[in-house]
């Protein structure tokens, strides 16, 4: 079967995340758009992936727990997992490495957890927005650890992206997969890093307001045997084959 997708999407746990991005809003708006499958990935933490999760069940759209994870380079990656309690535990390795920054409010906005009913849980007192203690390097292993799965984000961007902060696409990584941002020129980053070839380029909105969530594309398609955690997370682990 095909299975539309978006797997880089914030909710109001983001500080630059919009308030009316609660875990319900933004899954009924996927639905609504025609998605069948989406991941919410806040900046270094999980906090909101389980009521999305169950938001997701209760309108048939398959949401995987993940978290846009800020390297310590300042690189940023999408991590993916199978359960809510994985998510959980590879965002406490996160959240123990997180500068002792506070939030400010007022300058970044709010980050809230929320329920599947738009009910407030609590507020993360942390800025989740600096960059964590691990390295690039470290990430695919921490991930894989708690059965889940990381790879660059937005890679064609000007700031947080590997390209920015490397020059190059670390091949030594082995990366299957690299995101890369709503508009990005897929076969001009193909001719100026070589090191792509053998890398599935995905595409996702990084939608941090509910108008912002793109719709379904023709190119954001994955043939799934069935649609679970397992079968999109082996689906990126093999580049994007079945
Ligand atoms: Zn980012
Ligand atoms: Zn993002």
């Amino acid at each position: 079967m095909h299975y539309t997708y978006d797997l880089h999407l914030h909710s109001c746990l983001s500080p630059c995340g919009d308030e009316d991005m609660t875990p319900a809003n933004l899954v009924n708006m996927a639905a609504l758009l025609g998605l069948d499958i989406i991941a919410l990935t806040d900046h270094n933490s999980a906090g909101n992936c389980r009521s999305a999760i169950q938001a997701g069940e209760q309108v048939g759209i398959l949401v995987l727990p993940g978290m846009e994870l800020c390297t310590a380079e300042e690189i940023h990656m999408v991590c993916l997992f199978p359960t809510a309690d994985q998510a959980e535990q590879f965002a406490q390795e996160v959240y123990k490495s997180l500068p002792p920054i506070k939030n400010r409010p007022d300058i970044y906005g709010r980050q809230l957890f929320m329920d599947t009913d738009d009910g407030i849980l609590g507020e993360e007192p942390l800025l989740l927005v600096t960059a964590s203690g691990i390295s690039i390097d470290d990430a695919p292993a921490l991930a894989k650890h708690y059965g889940g799965i990381c790879y660059p984000a937005h890679i064609d961007r000007a700031s947080f992206s590997v390209l920015s902060s490397f020059g190059v696409f670390p091949r030594h990584l082995k990366f299957p997969v690299a995101e890369v941002s709503r508009n990005g020129n897929l076969q001009a980053l193909r001719d100026a890093h070589p090191a792509l070839q053998q890398v599935k380029l995905i595409g996702a909105s990084d939608a941090h307001y509910l108008e912002d969530i793109l719709p379904p594309e023709e190119d954001r398609v994955m043939e799934l045997p069935e649609r679970t955690p397992a079968a999109v997370l082996h689906w990126l682990e093999q580049g994007g084959k079945t």
